[in-house]
C-alpha cells in the first residue's frame, strides 16, 4: 500500500519530536505540512519563510535518516514556503544581476521582504540578546548593539558590524530589531540582506514601481541590511542605497549594517564607505576556547540537552570547532542526530565517533591523539610554509620574514591547543605573554583586512587539521 505524504511526514515528525529539543521542534517542525511525495522526494511546506533554509540546513539530515529507517526508503526533503501571500518570484535581468547566494547557508537568505508585503520582515525569534553569549571576541559589538537598541539613532548611526562567517553578526542585528519591536511595536522595521535589496530594486525597475520602492524603504524607523559586501560592483544598487541611507540618516532613523570585512575593504563607493564610518564600526572575531565552551553550555541549557560527562564532551567539541559558532552548532546537531540514529546515550565515546568528520587529525573517526599534531609540529609547518626554519622562529631576530610566520604560529597554536600564553611565549624563545597577545591580535586583524593573508592562514589551519 502506498503511503500518503501526510502519513510519512507525521511518522517522521513523531520520531523527530522524540530526539529534538522541544523548543526547536515546536518552532521549526510542528507548523510544517506534507505537500507531496514521490519515490524519492518528500515535499513539505512551512508558513515561516525563515524555516525553509533552517529546516533544510539543520534538520534535513536527521529527518531523512529517520525516514530511511522507518520506511526503508531515502527521501530527499524539500521545504517550501507557503505564506498568506506567495513568495515573490524574483527574476533579474535588468540593471544589476543578483549575486549568488553566500557560501554559508544562512537562514537570512529566505528572509527580507519575503511575502511581498513590504512593511516588517520576519526576525528570527531565537536571535535575541539573551541567547547571545558575550566573550572577548564580540564584547564591543554586543555592547554597541545594546546601545543602539536602547537609543536608536542616538547612540551610533550607522552601526557597522563586520567579521567572518558564522560569528553572530546576523544574530546581533536581529537582536536589535527584537528589542525595538518589543518596546515600540509601532516602529517600522526592515531586515533585508543586501542581495535581496538588489533583487527588490531590480524588480521595481522592471515593473516600473521605483516610486513605491523608494517609499517603502524611506518610511521606516529601523533598517537592518545584512551582508552589505554583496553590493560590490552593483553601481545602480549602490546609488539607490546611498539615497536611502541619506534619507533615513537625515530623518534620524537608525541604520545597522553587517559585512564580512571592514568598510574600506568592501570595495563599495567611497561616499558609501565614508558614511559607514560616520557611526561606529566594530568587529566580531572567532570565539576563543572559553567562549566556545560558554556557547556550548548555553546551548545545552536552552535546548535541554542531556549529555553524560558533559564537561568532557563540551571540551571536545570546543577544541575541535574553532572557526565559528555556526560550526559549533553544526557539530551539536550532528551529535544529536547520531545519538538518535544509533539509539545510544550521548556521551564522550559517542561524541568522538560522531564528530569524526570534524575532528582534527587524519582519518577522523579514530579521534585519538595518535595522528594529532603537536604545538612543535605546528611551529614546524608554519616555518615550512614561510620557508624559514623553526629555530629562526624561536630566535630573537625581528625581521619581517620572521615576525609574520612567528605571529601566525603563535596564533595557530593558541587556537588549536589553547595553551597558556606564557607557555606559547616559551616556545618562541621565551617571549613574554604580552608579546604573544600582541602577535595573536595582529594576525586576527590582518586576517580581516587582507584576504590573501587570510587564505594563507586558513590553508595552514586546514593542513594542521
Ligand atoms: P553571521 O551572520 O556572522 O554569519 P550568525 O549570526 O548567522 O553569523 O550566527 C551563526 C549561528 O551562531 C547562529 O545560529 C547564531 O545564533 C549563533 N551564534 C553566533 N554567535 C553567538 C553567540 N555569541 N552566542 C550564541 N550563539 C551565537
Ligand atoms: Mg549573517
Amino acid at each position: 500500500m502506498e503511503l500518503t505524504a501526510a502519513e510519512v511526514w507525521s511518522r517522521i515528525l513523531e520520531e523527530a519530536r522524540g530526539v529534538l529539543p522541544e523548543q526547536a521542534f515546536r518552532t521549526w517542525l510542528a507548523p510544517t505540512e506534507a505537500v507531496a511525495i514521490s519515490r524519492d522526494l518528500l515535499v513539505v511546506s512551512t508558513p515561516n519563510p525563515f524555516a525553509v533554509d533552517w529546516v533544510e540546513d539543520k534538520y534535513a539530515e536527521l529527518l531523512t535518516a529517520i525516514g530511511e529507517r522507518a520506511f526503508g526508503r531515502r527521501f530527499r526533503l524539500t521545504v517550501q514556503y507557503h505564506g498568506n501571500g506567495r513568495a515573490p518570484a524574483l527574476s533579474a535581468t535588468a540593471a544589476d544581476a543578483p549575486v549568488p547566494a553566500p557560501p554559508s547557508a544562512s537562514p537570512a537568505r529566505s528572509q527580507g521582504l519575503a511575502t511581498g508585503v513590504r512593511t516588517s520582515s520576519p526576525l528570527n525569534d531565537r536571535y535575541t540578546f539573551d541567547r547571545f553569549v558575550v566573550g572577548n571576541n564580540n564584547q564591543l559589538a554586543a555592547a554597541a548593539a545594546h546601545a543602539v537598541a536602547e537609543a536608536p539613532a542616538r547612540a551610533y548611526n550607522p552601526l557597522f558590524i563586520y567579521g567572518g562567517v558564522g560569528l553572530g553578526k546576523t544574530h546581533l542585528m536581529h537582536a536589535i530589531g527584537q528589542v525595538i519591536r518589543e518596546r515600540e511595536p509601532g516602529k517600522r522595521i526592515i531586515y533585508i540582506s543586501s542581495e535581496r535589496f538588489t533583487n527588490e530594486l531590480v524588480t521595481a525597475i522592471q515593473e516600473g514601481t521605483m516610486g513605491e520602492f523608494r517609499r517603502q524603504f524611506r518610511q521606516i524607523d529601523l533598517l537592518l541590511v545584512d551582508d552589505i559586501q554583496f553590493l560590490e560592483g552593483k553601481e545602480r544598487t549602490q546609488e539607490e542605497f546611498f539615497h536611502t541611507f541619506n534619507d533615513l540618516h537625515d530623518g534620524q532613523r537608525q541604520i545597522v549594517l553587517t559585512s564580512d570585512r571592514p568598510p574600506k575593504a568592501t570595495g563599495l563607493e567611497d561616499r558609501l564607505v565614508s558614511r559607514f564610518e560616520w557611526g561606529l564600526v566594530t568587529d566580531i572575531k572567532a570565539p576563543d576556547f572559553e567562549t566556545r565552551v560558554a556557547i556550548l553550555r548555553n546551548k545545552v541549557r536552552e535546548d535541554r540537552l542531556e549529555i553524560a560527562n558533559e564537561e568532557d564532551v563540551l571540551t571536545l567539541i570546543a577544541r575541535h570547532c574553532t572557526s565559528s559558532v555556526r560550526e559549533i552548532e553544526g557539530a551539536v546537531i550532528k551529535l544529536l542526530a547520531y545519538a538518535s540514529l544509533t539509539r545510544r546515550e550521548l556521551n564522550l565515546d559517542l561524541a568522538r565517533e560522531a564528530l569524526g568528520g570534524v575532528l582534527r587529525g587524519a582519518g577522523g573517526s579514530e579521534g585519538s591523539s595518535s595522528s594529532r599534531l603537536t604545538p612543535d609540529g605546528v611551529r614546524k609547518r608554519v616555518a615550512e610554509a614561510w620557508d624559514v626554519t623553526p629555530e629562526e622562529l624561536q630566535s630573537k631576530r625581528r625581521t619581517k620574514n620572521l615576525t609574520i610566520p612567528r605571529q601566525v604560529a603563535m596564533y595557530l597554536i593558541k587556537e588549536a591547543f589553547d595553551l597558556p600564553l606564557v607557555e606559547i611565549g616559551k616556545m618562541f624563545g621565551g617571549r613574554d605573554h604580552s608579546t604573544v597577545i600582541h602577535s595573536i591580535s595582529k594576525v586576527e586583524e590582518d586576517i580581516q583586512v587582507n584576504p590573501a593573508f587570510r587564505q594563507r592562514v586558513e590553508a595552514l589551519r586546514a593542513a594542521i587539521q
